[in-house]
């Protein structure tokens, strides 16, 4: 065999790892995916230095390669931990100590590797031999080199077993991920027993060639995610599944999908075929599809609608949410927020912001005359339902003009843009007309300009006002 042809193929895998490497990097976000790339690049280390360590005439140059290779190689245990207790969610065997701990040793392995000469601790011989044809390395390890040696086989065992623990863990694709990696896993243990049995070939380094078959399955495992997740038939699955509706129109108004939910919504289209117009669909006659309408109605079904324009403007895809008992419940709150619940006319809150905005006008107040009286005698409820009574000609006399609850038995008025003697001389009407439907009820009110010098002034004054109507003898207006 020649060294230049085995140093090729070890070229070309590390090739072949970089770019895998590249790929991972940019994949970092997955669990594991960034230690993956670094124990891809340290396994890219070993390649090249491998390459040339064949492909080296002398002892020298080999010994050179052979630390070289080591910037990869002795951090192996380490990497393949860290990989393997990020992948698998592990944190109690690999925790910080003993992470801190392997690379520790990794690094003293490194500088041990590098000064061997001077001690025989990693390697106790290295001699030149003859294999296959080639000269090569014969190396006989010391010490710290087993040592080297069992921390790479623990941790290598170590993520076997995590991984076939998340195999079984795992359902469906997710099995076959992890699958695929601790048979990746395996490969490096694979090949080391090989060489501890002694019937690989002598003195020739099997790992670096498993590098891209390992290297291979285990970024399968790790990425096919992106591959094999959004199939078809996933996306069947999720568009029949969702709870809104989903309706794809083409660019002619032609439907072409409707899934199982807006089919519920809108009956009509559980007969509708594709390719059907979504115009002769009964309840979307009144739906602006084009202008991108965002709520419809269908009988007693409220639905929010949104529109998404695909990429390549063939078309349209309609999505309907059912929310009618949140928009019930929304439109009962603003009722609620806006409207006196006694009366069912317009509340102080609402009406006193209406005027913050207005220009000019005129501010009025109005009080049931003798109300306490009128509860004692007649009791609770019919004050209520006078109230009631007042409230509604208050509305309907007048219904171009703000109007509100003001208190308990006070009613507010604004006329907007009027002068005090026509608004003075409209009330002095209203007046007249409650007493002529007999409602049981006369009331005293006071009158006061507004002039865009803030409201205040105005309600103040109005107050006033109907203290003085009061004094005189009430049913009254005081300007
Ligand atoms: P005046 O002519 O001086 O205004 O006499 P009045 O009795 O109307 O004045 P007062 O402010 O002393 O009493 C107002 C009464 O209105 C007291 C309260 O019991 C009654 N009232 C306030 N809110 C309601 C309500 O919602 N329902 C009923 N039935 N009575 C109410
Ligand atoms: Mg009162
Ligand atoms: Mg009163």
């Amino acid at each position: 065999m020649q060294a230049a042809t085995l140093g090729g193929i070890l070229l070309i895998s590390s090739i072949v790892l970089f770019v895998l490497a590249l790929f991972s990097f940019f994949r970092r976000r997955i669990a594991g995916a960034l230690s993956f790339t670094f124990l891809l690049l340290a396994m890219d280390i070993h390649l090249v230095g491998y390459a040339f360590e064949l492909m080296s005439q002398t002892k020298i140059e080999m010994v050179s390669w052979l630390r070289f290779e080591y910037i990869g190689i002795a951090f192996f245990p380490f990497l393949i931990l860290l990989f393997a207790s990020q992948y698998i969610d592990e944190k109690k065997i690999a925790n910080r100590w003993v992470k801190t701990m392997i690379f520790a040793m990794n690094f003293i392995t490194f500088l041990l590797v590098v000064t061997n000469d001077q001690h025989y601790l990693y390697y106790q011989s290295m001699d030149v031999v003859e294999s296959y044809g080639m000269q090569v390395l014969l190396l006989s390890r010391g010490i710290w080199g087993n040592m080297q040696h069992l921390i790479g086989v623990l941790t290598l065992v170590y993520a076997i077993i995590g991984m076939a623990k998340k195999v079984n863990r795992s359902v469906g694709t997710y099995k076959t991920r992890a699958r695929c990696m601790s048979i990746g896993m395996m490969i490096p243990l694979f090949v080391y027993l090989i060489y501890a049995a002694g019937i690989g070939p002598i003195a020739i380094d099997l790992a670096p060639f498993s590098y891209v078959l390992m290297s291979v399955l285990i970024g399968i495992g790790l990425f096919q995610f992106d591959i094999l997740l959004m199939t078809p038939v996933t996306y069947q699955m999720i568009f029949e599944s969702i709870d809104e509706g989903v309706l794809v129109v083409d660019r002619n108004g032609l439907i072409i999908r409707a899934n199982d939910s807006v089919k519920r919504f809108f009956s009509s289209l559980m007969t509708a075929k594709g390719g059907s117009e979504i115009a002769s669909v009964k309840e979307l006659m009144s739906f602006d599809f084009e202008a991108g309408q965002s709520q419809i109605e269908v009988g007693s079904r409220i639905f929010d609608a949104k529109r998404i324009q695909t990429d390549n403007e063939r078309g349209t895809i309609y999505v309907f949410k059912d929310v009618t008992i949140a928009e019930i419940s929304k439109r009962k709150l603003e009722i609620m927020a806006t409207v006196d619940p006694l009366t069912g006319i317009q509340n102080r809150r609402v009406f006193m912001e209406k005027l913050e905005n207005a220009p000019s006008g005129v501010f009025s107040i109005l009080d049931l005359d003798y109300f306490k009286e009128i509860n004692d005698r007649q009791g609770h409820q019919e004050g209520d339902r006078i109230l009631r009574i007042f409230a509604q000609s208050l509305r309907e006399y007048y219904s171009f003009q703000q109007v509100c609850r003001y208190g308990g038995e006070e009613f507010a008025i604004f006329y907007p843009n009027e002068t005090l003697k026509v608004a003075h001389q409209s009330l002095e009407e209203f007046r007249l007309f409650c007493m002529e439907k007999k409602m049981g009820v006369t009331f005293s009110a006071g009158m006061a300009e507004y002039l865009s010098s803030g409201i205040n002034p105005a309600i103040l004054k109005a107050d006033q006002k109907l203290y003085r109507a009061k004094e005189a003898g009430r049913n009254r207006i005081q300007v």
